[in-house]
């Protein structure tokens, strides 16, 4: 091992910056952010810096760095643009026994600042010797996207309540079972997504250590998340989607959920798919509340996954009600819904100024499609998306041009969206039909109604 990483404790102790630019401002607002009582040391400062100088327990000295100013500090970083001086510190700082950090320049450092990723009190500090900084702050990136933005919050709270576990569950192993258990609770889920209250969490907390206190085995509480999958594209998955796939036990999952998205879950764990299969019965609604239920009370963490939103067109609100009456706890996550995901890959923005003023989420299948205001759908300023529609697309556009659209008005059909394969069709209310007839249009795909749409047709023209 080159280094040995350590963290610092520098509240209330001073630390020499040498450096009046950019970089030192940088180095400065995190020096103070944890805590050290700055002494800055340049001829001349920037505006950002002059701030931080003003903040309590700092020195600015006008001048250029002398040995002196090392008297009293723990720790010094070189900042400057010059490699002379930062030589100068280093020198300085080893005959003084204070540890020197000259800012891109490892050969002058006697120790190195990692690339941080923050969720304080948890801390995550990558370094390379040096050697790589590009590719510590990448590895910075992939940390950032799979640590949860509140682990920081429920790692506090776990520490709030040592004390409390301690005193109830006296020997170590059954102690570290029980946070063992607690990490993979829906209650820390929960407290991760910043919903639960403090009564909520101290309830659910007290349920947790009575449940290991029980003589017995520990019957394991299980959740499910009803979790959006986006519109095809695996990388278009929210964080929190990622981390919880690669946390749940089982995943239930529809038809629109394509196989490089079931590709990101956990590899062990178990796959079942509720969605329509051609030529066999579709799992019933009704089923699949059972199916929740039932894999949740057997202590399993149940991910839902579907296409898009689950609370867009895909009764989301059916599942979340029966599993609130059945008393599992569940976490909604969101997707990027299918328009939102048609509309950037097909280059329509959804809303324009002067063109349209709101837009409107629909679907016209079945029956529901004749109690729609087809009327305001028809009205012209603003955009009208139209889920599940390709098969109904004559009946679309006749009720449409009956409520007064004119024939010219544009439409957009995005097809396989953000997935290989995607076409972008793109005429009018008048042509629309016979160009999608022409072109054997698909499943999935929506119909996006409205003069944007003509973003789509410009684009199409140019390719
Ligand atoms: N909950 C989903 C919608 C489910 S309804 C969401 O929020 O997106 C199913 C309809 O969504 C399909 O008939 C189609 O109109 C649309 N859809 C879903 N994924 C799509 C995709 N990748 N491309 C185009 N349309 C899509």
């Amino acid at each position: 091992m080159d280094y040995l990483p350590v963290f610092l404790d520098l509240r209330g102790r001073r630390v020499l910056l040498v450096g009046g630019g950019a970089v030192a401002a940088r180095k400065a607002e995190l020096l103070q952010e944890a805590g050290a009582l700055l002494r800055v040391v340049a001829p001349e400062r920037c505006p950002e810096l002059a701030r931080m100088c003003q903040r309590p327990g700092t020195e600015y000295i006008a001048a250029a760095f002398q040995p002196t100013h090392l008297q009293g500090c723990v720790l010094a970083i070189a900042a400057t643009d010059r490699g002379e001086v930062n030589l100068q510190v280093s020198a300085a700082g080893r005959a003084a026994n204070v540890w020197v950090n000259a800012v891109d320049d490892p050969a002058a450092s006697t120790c190195l600042m990692p690339a941080i990723v923050d969720r304080s009190p948890v801390i995550v500090a990558i370094g390379t010797g040096g050697a790589t900084p590009t590719l510590a702050r990448r590895l910075r990136a992939q940390i950032e996207a799979i640590l949860p933005a509140r682990l920081g919050e429920l790692a506090r709270e776990a520490g709030r309540r040592r004390s409390q576990v301690r005193a109830a569950l006296p020997a170590l192993p059954a102690r570290q079972r029980f946070w063992e258990d607690f990490f993979d609770s829906a209650l820390a889920q929960q407290l991760l997504t910043g919903r639960l209250d403090a009564a909520a969490a101290d309830a659910g907390f007290a349920a947790q250590l009575d449940a290991a206190l029980a003589p017995g085995p520990l019957a394991p509480a299980g959740a499910v998340w009803l979790i959006g999958a986006g519109p095809g594209d695996p990388d278009l998955l929210t964080l929190r989607a990622q981390q919880l796939l690669q946390q749940c036990d089982v995943v239930l999952y529809d038809r629109l959920v394509p196989a490089a998205v079931l590709a990101r879950v956990r590899r062990d764990a178990e796959r079942v798919f509720v969605g329509k299969e051609p030529g066999r019965h579709r799992t019933t609604q009704q089923r699949i509340h059972e199916l929740l239920i039932e894999r949740a009370r057997r202590g399993q963490r149940v991910a839902r996954l579907k296409g898009g939103d689950p609370m867009v067109f895909a009764r989301g609100g059916e599942e979340l009600t029966a599993l609130t009456q059945a008393g599992i706890p569940v976490v909604v996550v969101p997707g990027v819904t299918a328009a939102l995901g048609a509309a950037s890959a097909a280059g329509i923005p959804l809303t324009h100024r002067g063109v349209a003023q709101s837009v409107c989420f629909v679907t016209a299948m079945g029956e529901a499609a004749a109690a729609l205001d087809w009327r305001a759908l028809a009205a012209p300023l603003h955009t009208v998306v139209f889920y599940m529609g390709a098969a109904q697309l004559p009946q679309i556009v006749a009720r449409l041009l009956e409520q007064g659209a004119p024939a010219g008005r544009s439409v957009a059909i995005v097809e396989h969206a953000t997935l290989p394969g995607q076409r972008v069709l793109a005429g009018t209310l008048d042509t629309i039909a016979a160009t999608a007839a022409a072109a054997a249009l698909g499943a999935p795909a929506l119909l996006i109604v409205g003069e944007v749409a003509e973003f789509a047709g410009s684009r199409h023209k140019q390719e």
